[in-house]
């Protein structure tokens, strides 16, 4: 919350210097990236596999992107598929009343609030499988150290308009993009496959956040690596994950299972004649 206050900094700095447009982008997507692949695709589904020391790499930046640990965050996740939008989704913004007020708290309970809450901290019940490599408990611990460690960085680089604009402006860009997945996802969009959740596809939330978008296919498959299933649904994370294999860096890349989609497919156009 802190750092939304901070978002104020860009008067003091009003015009940023190229240099600290690309730093904004870059720390964006490569933290976003550490969330998709790392965080979401890599821990909490274990969609791929890949070296210890590379694991700790990507979450290093997934850490970075300040939206606390690895550990945290994939027990979270793994709630989140247990009770989708249901009593014990940590973020659902699904209610069942028609006030709109209570659908406005729901939404955003889903884009903020459960992450700001503090309930359900030290509960890892659900990933002793993660919890066994001392590295990542490490990160999870001090959570905070890997994004502050881009404040130095951003200041070398580029000054005070490094700072405010490559860490400030582009952690907090960061956290509406991820959260948009938990919200927007959940409210708007399509619907392929006829999942017990209300998740949706959403082209746009799946723009900025390379790919997590395709949120009706994930919670359909949600052990495939791609998340995008046709050809014209973009999942940069997917790309970035295949060059990575033929790299050797990560390997079991897991499939989505295409004649499902075909048959569900087809027999959503029966239904919607
Ligand atoms: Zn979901
Ligand atoms: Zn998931």
């Amino acid at each position: 919350m802190g750092l939304h206050a901070l978002v104020f900094t860009v008067l003091l700095v009003p015009f940023p210097t190229w240099v600290s447009l690309l730093l904004c982008i870059g720390f964006y997507c490569i933290r976003m990236f550490g969330l998709t692949a790392g965080y979401h695709r890599g821990l909490a589904h274990k969609s791929y596999e890949t070296s210890r020391w590379f694991q700790f790499c990507i979450d290093w930046w997934g850490c970075a992107a300040m939206q606390k640990g690895p550990l945290w965050w994939a027990e979270q996740h793994r709630r989140h598929h247990r009770y989708s939008d249901q009593e014990g989704d940590p973020h659902s913004p699904v209610v069942s009343t028609t006030s709109f007020f209570a659908k406005l708290r729901g939404f955003f309970w889903a884009q903020m609030g459960w992450v700001l809450a503090d309930k359900n901290d030290k509960n890892l019940s659900r990933v002793q499988d993660l919890a066994k490599f001392p590295e990542l408990r490490m990160l999870n611990r001090f959570h905070w150290m890997p994004g502050l460690c881009l404040i130095p960085i951003c200041y070398a680089i580029d000054g005070w308009s490094g700072v405010v604009y490559g860490f400030v402006v582009s952690t907090v860009v960061l956290y509406h993009g991820t959260f948009s997945v938990n919200s927007f996802c959940h409210i708007f969009g399509t619907r392929r496959f006829n999942t017990k959740d209300q998740s949706r596809n959403n082209w746009w939330v799946a723009i900025f956040t390379l790919g997590e978008g395709w949120h009706n296919n994930h919670h359909h498959q949600q052990r495939s690596a791609r998340q995008g299933f046709m050809w014209w649904e973009y999942d940069i994370s997917y790309y970035v994950l295949w060059l990575l294999s033929k790299l050797g860096l990560v390997w079991n890349l897991h499939q989505p299972r295409l004649e499902t989609i075909e048959d569900e497919t087809k027999e959503d156009l029966i239904m919607t004649g």
